[in-house]
């Protein structure tokens, strides 16, 4: 173990710079990136559009507590401020699933508790991995299909690439 998929989010600065970062920090373990995605802000909706990705990472040698240190280096190295809580950030790192790993300590909710409703994670990540399930809540296809239209179509493919 573990295979985990790490969501992106900035919407601070040099947006897509910030995402690169977050990549090049677990660039060994890619499986898959998705595309770039333009996603209206979630929770606190007055502040900048995020720019959203997800990333597939597989390494044997790291556990799920380890997948979590990583992204909080990244976001550390991307001098995120802690402000407000869904507020606009340099660098977002969340640990979306890792394995069928199931969590309920706070420092670590696996799956992560957001993941159902948000477009901005199930759209890049259909499309990197279009069978994929979301333990305990099932095909990642079905969720997306279940959110709202208006919720899907905030959520923008755009064509910014990440490097791998
Ligand atoms: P949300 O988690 O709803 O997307 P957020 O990303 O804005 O909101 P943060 O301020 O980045 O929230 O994270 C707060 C805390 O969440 C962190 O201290 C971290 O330990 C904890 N946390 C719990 N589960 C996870 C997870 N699956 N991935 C990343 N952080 C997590
Ligand atoms: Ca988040
Ligand atoms: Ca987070």
């Amino acid at each position: 173990m573990s295979r985990a998929l790490l969501s992106l989010g900035s919407n601070l600065g040099d947006r897509l710079a910030f995402l690169q970062s977050a990549v090049d920090a677990v660039r060994p373990a890619i499986v898959a990136v998705s595309s770039v995605y333009e996603t209206k802000a979630w929770g606190v909706e007055d502040q900048p559009d995020f720019l959203n990705a997800v990333v597939l990472v597989d390494d044997p040698a790291r556990d799920h507590w380890d997948w979590l240190r990583t992204g909080q280096a990244a976001e550390q190295a991307a001098e995120r401020v802690r402000e407000l809580r869904w507020g606009p950030r340099t660098l977002d790192v969340d640990i979306v699933t890792v394995d069928g790993v199931r969590s309920d300590d706070p420092r670590l909710l696996l799956p992560h508790p957001g993941t159902p409703e948000r477009a901005s994670v199930l759209i890049p990540w259909s499309e990197i991995e279009p069978d994929a399930v979301l333990p305990g809540h099932g095909p990642v296809t079905g969720l997306l299909a279940a959110r709202p239209q208006d919720d899907r179509d905030s959520v923008r493919r755009t064509s910014l690439r990440l490097v791998l």
